[in-house]
């Protein structure tokens, strides 16, 4: 595909027919949850508790001594770790990356059933979550491959960091006060949806990398404060993009990951009238990602995107590239309801087939805007 030719001219996006990867998470029991209260569980196929599990198990809700079983591509204990988690579901898709396919990586699930800890995790090298993992993992790679070409290679990395609050875009990297309330808008570009404006930030090491999505995190609660909500009630998205050079040949593919806003049902909790706001429009989006999934699971012809920025931007098997969903859950009876909702959700999604399109590699100082996968910016760096 990447003929080393000047030219974009000959170049044809790969279209392989996928699916979207969807694996459970089971979160660990905390201190105020009691043991018997602990309903999911993870078995392997046949319930054989000694393979791999693949298998989520909960009871039915009504009567329990029925139970019901989710397959799923591969299901993770309460004893699991961050680092088998990363080894085994992110690390094969960073080869992708570096093919010229773009990756979307997300978390769904209920409010405090560990999506942020997935993602983003603590501070402790064993806690780290998926998101610095791979961008450390990006980095090492980066190096081997300028160092294995002796220079004729070089791999630049560029940040985007976004959070969609009540159907509104704002950018997490740049300073708070200089955001609109009114946030930023979305266009179609070339099938993808970008996000117009949206900052894109070189970032030349993983070092620089942590100080700015530890800045941005922290931008993103006070956003949260100042708008009198909580992250968990917003979709957080973090895209970075890497462009190959070689010679005139450029390359460029996106990575996506994202930590969606909690899906709890709103509608059984007692919120205020503010929270109803949030509510609403956090469940509108999460809603119309269900229909989405629904639609597309049943080959209807029009699929409801843009019934919400959150849709529009994630545009499930949509030009996303290699897709894995993360499904988030908690063992215990309190999430019950909640919880067989996010089964459910997860095994129509686990449905869906993807067209993953190869990047076709651009020439330099083509002025084409290059559109990403899940709404990185309009605005290209230039190309070195
Ligand atoms: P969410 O983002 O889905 O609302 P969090 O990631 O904030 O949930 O997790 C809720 C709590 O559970 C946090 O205190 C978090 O540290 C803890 N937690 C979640 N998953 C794990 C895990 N796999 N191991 C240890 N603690 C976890
Ligand atoms: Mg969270």
């Amino acid at each position: 595909m990447n003929s080393g030719r000047n030219s974009v001219l000959n170049a044809k996006p790969v279209a392989i027919m996928g699916g979207i990867r969807v694996v459970a998470r089971i979160r660990p029991q905390q201190n105020s949850e009691l043991e018997k209260d602990c309903i999911v569980s993870a078995t392997g196929p046949d319930g054989d508790a000694s393979s791999q599990p693949t298998v989520v198990r909960i009871p039915s809700f009504k009567n329990e001594n029925e139970a019901f079983s989710f397959q799923f591509s591969s299901v993770y204990d309460q004893a699991s770790t961050q680092q088998a988690i990363f080894d085994n579901e992110i690390t094969p898709t960073i080869k992708h990356l570096f093919n010229g396919f773009d990756v979307t990586i997300f978390a769904y699930g209920v409010t405090g059933t560990g999506k942020t800890h997935t993602m983003r995790g603590g501070k402790s090298l064993a806690e780290r979550g998926i998101i610095p993992r791979l961008l450390s993992s990006t980095y090492r790679r980066c190096r081997k491959i300028e160092k294995d070409s002796a220079g004729a290679t070089s791999v630049g990395i560029t940040l985007s960091y976004y959070e969609i609050y009540n159907d509104k875009v704002f950018d997490l990297l740049e300073a708070p006060e200089k955001r609109t309330m009114s946030g930023l808008h979305l266009r179609d570009n070339g099938g993808k949806t970008v996000v117009v404006g949206l900052t894109e930030r070189p970032c030349k090491s993983l070092k620089e990398f942590e100080k700015i999505y530890d800045e941005a995190n922290v931008n993103r609660s006070t956003s949260a404060t100042k708008l009198n909500a909580h992250s968990s009630r917003s979709h957080a998205i973090l895209c970075f993009k890497v462009t190959m050079t070689t010679g005139d040949d450029v390359r460029v593919s996106t990575a996506s990951a994202i930590d969606l806003a909690g899906s709890e049902d709103n509608r059984r909790t007692d919120n205020g009238k503010e929270r109803l706001v949030e509510s609403a429009s956090i469940n509108k989006s999460l809603f119309v990602l269900a229909k989405c999934v629904e639609a597309i699971s049943q080959n209807q012809a029009r699929i409801p995107y843009r019934e919400s920025k959150m849709t529009r931007i994630l545009s499930l098997g949509q030009n996303n590239g290699l897709t894995v969903m993360i499904l988030n859950l908690a063992p215990s009876r309190s999430y019950h309801l909640d919880t067989i909702s996010s089964l459910n959700f997860a095994n129509r999604t686990k449905k869906i087939e993807i067209r993953e399109l190869e990047n076709e590699p651009i020439t330099k100082g083509c002025s084409r805007a290059v559109p990403t996968s899940t709404g990185a910016s309009m605005h290209r760096q230039p190309l070195r």
